[in-house]
C-alpha cells in the first residue's frame, strides 16, 4: 500500500508536513488519515497535519516517563537545575524562530508572540533556582534525643494540557515546575495551534534532559480522556475554556490525581473619573483587542464610574480608529487574525447578540476584509457601551476583538458588579485616588489585580490563579502553589539512640509530659 502525503490545499502541490509525538525523547510518526489539519489563520490555507492521539499515544507517553522517573528524581538538583539553565539559553536563542512558529498558526503578531516566549521563559528562569525553594524544615529535639524534617518528593508522572492561545508560554507555567522538581512529564498541547510544540521538545533534548522527563501527545477530547483514565498519572494542570476544565477536574479527582483547572475569564477594568483619561483609553484598547482579544488576561469591560464614561469613550473610538489589522509577520500591525474560521464566526454571532440585547454598537467589527487576504480570518474590532448586566454578552466570555463600556454611578457598584460576575480572573482598576486604589485591592475578590496597570499577569516567579469559574484548583499555578502541587510533603521523625541508651520496651503512645 502507498500512502500518500497530505497536500497542501492553498497550492494542491506541496506535501504537508505532518508533526510528530513526541515520545522517549524521539518523534513518533502517524499515517496521514490519523491527522486533521492546521492553519495559517492569516491566509485560511492548510499548513501542516496534527495527530489525532488517543488511548495508545497517551499509554507510549506514559509508559516512557515512568521508566524515566526513578533516574529523574534521584538525579541530584544541581544536576536538573544546569539542564534547566542550558533550556533557558536555547529558549532565548530561539526566541525568534518560536514566534515565527507561534504567529504562523495562532495569527497574533509577531512582537506579542516574542512577548510571550518571553514572558514564558520567567518561569523556565524561577525553575533554575528551585534547588533553594526544595528543602524542608528541620526540627531537632521533637522529643527527648528524637529529631524531624520534612521532605518534599516529586508525585510521579504529571501532565500538562494547554489552550491554543498562548502554545509557548501556557506550558512554560506548567513544564518547568513540575520537572524540576522531579516529576516526568506528558503535555497535551492544543490541535490549533502545535507549531511551536517540537522545537520546545527539541531544545529540551539538546539541553540534555533524559529521553521520557517530557513527552508531547498530540489531540484533542481523547487524549485528553485517555490522560484523566491514566492510573500511571498523579498529577494534571489544565488551561482552557471553563467547561472542559471542569470536567477535567471532576474527573481527574474522582481518578484520584491532584488536578488544577485554570479556566475562562470576563475580565473588568474599572475607571474612576478621576483617572488619567489618556492612560485608561491606551489601556482598555491594548488590553481588549491585543492579540484579537483571546487572552485570559483581556479585558472585555470597562467600568466607567460616573462621569469617566463620556470621557472614556471619544478617546476609545479615537485609537479604534488608528488601529491596523492584519497578517501577524506584516510589520506595524496592531492585531492579527482570529485563529480559526469556526471561532470567528462564533464572535460574529456574538456581535450580533449583544446588539440584539440593546447594547449600543458604537464600532462594529464584522464588515472589516483584509483587502488581500481574502480567506483569512479577519475582524475588525468592535466596541459596545452602555451594557448592562442584564446581557449575556456582560457575562459571557467571548474571547475576541469585543469591548463592552459599562455605566455606573459608584465605585461600590462597580465593585459589587466584579465580585459578582461568574468569572473572576483578572481585573484592574484606573485612579489617581490611592484610597480608592487601596479599598479595591482588599475588597475585590478577584486573585489578579491591576492598579494602572490593565493586564496584571504576575510576573513568572510569582502565582496565577482564579476565582469561581475561572477555576477550579485548590492552589494556583507557578510559584510556591506550584511547588506545592507538584511535591508530596514527607514528615520524618529520627531517633538515633545513644550507645548503650536504647531505653526500656513500652506499650505506651509516646508523649513529652
Ligand atoms: P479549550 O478548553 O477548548 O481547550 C483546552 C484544552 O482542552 C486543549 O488542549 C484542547 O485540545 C482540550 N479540549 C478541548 N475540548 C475538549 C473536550 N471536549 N474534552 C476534553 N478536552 C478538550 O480552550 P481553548 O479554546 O484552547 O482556550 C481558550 C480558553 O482558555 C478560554 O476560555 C480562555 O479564557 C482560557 N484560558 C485560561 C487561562 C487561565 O490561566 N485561566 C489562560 C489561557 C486561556
Amino acid at each position: 500500500m502507498t500512502i500518500e502525503a497530505p497536500r497542501d490545499e492553498a497550492t494542491a502541490a506541496r506535501p504537508l508536513p505532518i508533526l510528530s509525538h513526541w515520545i522517549d525523547g524521539r518523534p513518533v510518526e502517524v499515517l496521514p488519515e490519523q491527522t486533521g489539519p492546521v492553519h495559517d489563520p492569516a491566509s485560511g490555507d492548510v499548513i501542516a497535519r496534527v495527530p489525532r492521539g488517543g488511548a495508545l499515544e497517551v499509554d507510549a507517553a506514559v509508559s516512557a516517563a515512568q521508566a524515566a522517573f526513578p533516574a529523574w528524581r534521584d538525579t541530584p538538583l544541581i544536576s536538573r537545575s544546569q539542564i534547566f539553565f542550558a533550556y533557558r539559553e536555547l529558549v532565548y536563542r530561539h526566541r525568534e524562530e518560536l514566534a515565527r512558529l507561534i504567529t504562523r498558526d495562532h495569527g497574533k503578531t509577531y512582537p506579542d508572540a516574542l512577548g510571550e516566549v518571553l514572558r514564558g521563559l520567567e518561569t523556565v528562569e524561577f525553575a533554575c533556582g528551585l534547588p533553594t525553594l526544595l528543602g524542608g524544615l528541620n526540627t531537632p529535639n521533637v522529643s527527648n534525643k528524637v529529631d524531624a524534617h520534612t521532605l518534599r518528593g516529586p508525585l510521579g508522572v504529571a501532565a500538562g494540557i494547554t489552550p491554543f492561545n498562548f502554545p509557548v508560554m501556557v506550558p512554560m507555567w506548567i513544564y518547568p515546575i513540575a520537572m524540576m522538581t522531579g516529576n516526568t512529564f506528558v503535555w497535551k498541547p492544543s490541535s490549533h495551534t502545535p507549531g511551536a510544540t517540537q522545537l520546545q521538545a527539541e531544545l529540551w533534548k539538546e539541553a540534555g534532559l533524559p529521553d521520557g522527563v517530557f513527552n508531547v501527545v498530540y489531540g484533542g477530547r481523547e487524549a485528553v480522556e485517555a490522560i484523566l483514565a491514566h492510573p500511571g498519572i498523579a498529577a494534571i494542570q489544565f488551561v482552557g475554556s471553563t467547561a472542559v476544565g471542569r470536567h477535567v477536574y471532576t474527573a481527574g479527582t474522582a481518578n484520584g490525581k491532584r488536578v488544577g483547572a485554570y479556566t475562562g475569564a470576563k475580565n473588568a477594568m474599572v475607571v474612576l473619573p478621576d483617572a488619567d483619561p489618556d492612560l485608561a483609553a491606551d489601556s482598555a484598547v491594548a488590553a481588549g483587542f491585543g492579540s484579537a482579544g483571546e487572552r485570559c488576561m483581556a479585558q472585555a469591560l470597562v467600568i466607567a464610574v460616573g462621569s469617566a464614561g463620556d470621557t472614556l469613550r471619544p478617546l476609545i473610538e479615537e485609537r479604534i480608529a488608528r488601529l491596523k489589522v492584519g497578517p501577524g509577520m506584516e510589520p506595524g500591525m496592531d492585531m492579527g487574525p482570529i485563529y480559526s474560521a469556526e471561532h470567528r464566526a462564533t464572535i460574529i454571532d456574538w456581535i450580533g447578540r449583544g446588539e440584539a440585547e440593546g447594547a449600543e454598537l458604537v464600532v462594529d467589527g464584522r464588515g472589516f476584509h483584509h483587502p488581500d487576504r481574502p480567506n483569512g480570518f479577519f475582524l475588525g474590532v468592535t466596541l459596545f457601551d452602555h451594557v448592562t448586566p442584564a446581557m449575556t454578552i456582560f457575562h459571557e466570555e467571548i474571547f475576541g476583538p469585543v469591548l463592552g463600556i459599562v455605566r455606573v454611578d459608584t465605585f461600590d457598584e462597580a465593585l459589587a458588579l466584579i465580585n459578582g460576575h461568574k468569572y473572576g480572573n483578572g481585573t484592574a482598576i484606573f485612579t489617581t485616588d490611592g484610597g480608592a486604589a487601596r479599598r479595591f485591592e482588599l475588597e475585590v475578590d478577584v486573585p489578579m489585580i491591576g492598579i494602572n496597570v490593565p493586564i496584571p499577569v504576575p510576573a513568572g516567579y510569582l502565582s496565577f490563579g482564579g476565582t469561581r469559574g475561572s477555576a477550579f484548583a485548590d492552589l494556583q499555578m507557578r510559584g510556591d502553589d506550584s511547588i506545592r502541587f507538584f511535591t508530596r510533603q514527607k514528615e520524618v521523625t529520627v531517633r538515633w539512640p545513644e550507645p548503650g541508651r536504647r531505653g526500656p520496651l513500652s506499650l505506651v503512645f509516646p508523649g513529652n509530659v
